[in-house]
């Protein structure tokens, strides 16, 4: 077994005998993504050199104790490093490369932590979508099935998780994007209850349903990445100070007697009857490990994709205003005036579906319209929520498919956005809720793509999620098969 293959456990008991050393743990994933991210597509920016010093002063000072020192990990092109271009896989930053003067919150405590960022890895144009089909650097592709999304828009991580070019990775989920390509791509992947993370220094989408979180290849893993990740943070006012617990203890709790709803929203016609299948036979092993199954209703579920595409292109319209190219970024010679110099930054520097998102929120939000829509899907929204939290009454969590279809063919919604945007059907209405979900792998189909589940819990009980999700690792493999690449 080839080091990038190991989980951070894995690597972390061997760096601390030192049988490993960091140097060699990351020549293995730089090698790994010199033989197959031609075909994939997921690294859009390589730091290795940097990386590479960082690997052999960890190996000379021999500190290991952290379970994070020493792990390479990538970094959506979103997240803020000192120094290292960061697009947000967007042409109006890649044209003129923006050089962040400071690290993000996350990236920050991951390198106090002694892990190693090693590069930029692919997202769609300002995360909008759910297939990186939207980056100026073209697609990612699955890494099941090359003529397939990998999802998004946490798809250059997801990818690179699976195919061991990396032991983890970070991601944004606004709607689904980290949930999403974790199911498409066979990983594990935590989006946390807003407020949990800090977002300072991580580009902004829609500043109501933003968080950060990460893909993983195991449960335990991204337990071990959270905590470290998460917490209060004077820089982001959002952030919440309800104490972080110990992740990794609560991986162990038994799940005897837990009550697990399904939603029956989230069974319907429309779902492949593969993924229905394995998210059904999902609930059956959780049934022999001695958890109850019982079905329950969230009936707003329906309105959800309507009501997040208005909130959220509403305010990406609001927060892609700064990208004016006066500062940073793309800019145009000679313009005719102020007006003829944003008109044509702003045109030629956003692609296509960042466009459209722009004037359908800029639409809503505008005097006549804003009461007819930005308000209205606020107050759905919160029914919405209401709907989990009577739901998380009657049950401990809420067991899902994490998308109707495993992933499509690329190109198959290119010139259909709306359908695009129906496959975030099953993660959005958590994210408008603001809470937790696990998603982990639980199946294939018969044409060998991924399929995931997804756990949603109540605010601030990632702990619970992980001990769940645990506990159906340890029942399971599907988490550690591999594709063939
Ligand atoms: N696919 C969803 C969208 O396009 C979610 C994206 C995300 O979570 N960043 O908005």
């Amino acid at each position: 077994m080839e080091p990038c293959s190991y989980t951070i456990s894995q690597a972390h008991d061997l760096l601390k005998k030192r049988k490993l050393s960091a140097e060699e743990l990351l020549r293995s994933c730089i090698k790994r993504v010199e033989n197959v991210d031609q075909s994939l597509n997921c690294v859009v920016h390589r730091n290795f050199d940097s990386a590479l010093t960082e690997a052999k002063k960890l190996d000379t000072s021999g500190n290991f104790d952290s379970p994070l020192s020493g792990i390479p990990y990538l970094a959506k092109d979103v997240f803020c490093e000192k120094g290292v271009p960061t697009t947000a896989c967007s042409n109006i930053l890649r044209d003129k490369d923006y050089l962040p003067p400071f690290d993000s919150t996350t990236t920050k405590r991951l390198k106090t932590a002694g892990a190693i960022s090693f590069g930029k890895v692919n997202t769609d144009e300002f995360t909008c979508g759910g297939s990186t089909e939207s980056s100026c650097f073209g697609v990612t592709k699955c890494p099941w099935n090359l003529e397939r999304v990998s999802g998004g828009s946490s798809g250059g991580s997801a990818a690179a998780v699976s195919a061991d070019e990396c032991l983890f990775a970070l991601g944004t989920d606004t709607g689904g994007s980290i949930r999403q390509p974790a199911g498409y791509c066979g990983c594990t992947g935590i989006k946390v209850t807003y407020g949990r993370t800090s977002r300072f220094g991580v580009m902004s989408y829609a500043s109501s349903l933003d968080t950060i979180g990460t893909l993983a290849k195991t449960v335990e893993d991204a337990a071990l990445i959270l905590q470290t990740m998460a917490g209060k943070d004077p820089l982001d006012g959002t952030t919440s100070s309800v104490p972080v617990p110990d992740y990794f203890s609560s991986l162990h709790t038994s799940i005897k007697g837990l009550k697990i709803g399904l939603p029956k929203e989230y069974f319907i016609e429309g779902a492949d009857p593969e993924v229905i299948a394995s998210v059904r036979a999902a609930a059956k092993i959780f049934e022999s490990l001695g958890a109850t199954v019982t079905d329950i209703s969230l009936p707003h579920t329906t309105y959800g994709v309507a009501t997040y595409y208005v909130i959220a292109p509403c305010e990406l319209s609001s927060n892609m205003a700064r990208y004016d190219g006066v500062r940073y970024g793309h800019t145009v010679p000679h313009p005719e005036n102020l007006l003829d110099y944003y008109e044509r930054v702003r045109s030629e520097g956003f692609g296509a579906e960042v466009k459209r998102r722009i004037m359908i929120g800029t639409y809503a939000l505008s005097a006549g319209y804003f009461d007819q829509y930005y308000r209205k899907a606020q107050k759905v929204r919160t029914l919405v929520k209401k709907d989990f939290e009577d739901a998380l009454q009657k049950v401990d969590v809420i067991l899902t498919p994490t998308a109707p279809t495993p992933a499509f063919k690329i190109g198959a919604h290119t010139d259909n956005p709306v359908q695009a945007y129906l496959e975030d059907a099953f993660t959005i209405p958590a994210s408008l809720a603001g809470l937790p979900g696990l998603a982990l792998p639980c199946g294939f189909s018969s044409g060998n793509l991924p399929i995931g589940i997804q756990l949603i819990g109540p605010q601030f009980r990632e702990d619970l999620l992980f001990g769940v999700g645990h506990a159906f690792q340890q029942e399971t493999d599907w988490h550690s098969r591999k594709p063939k690449l």
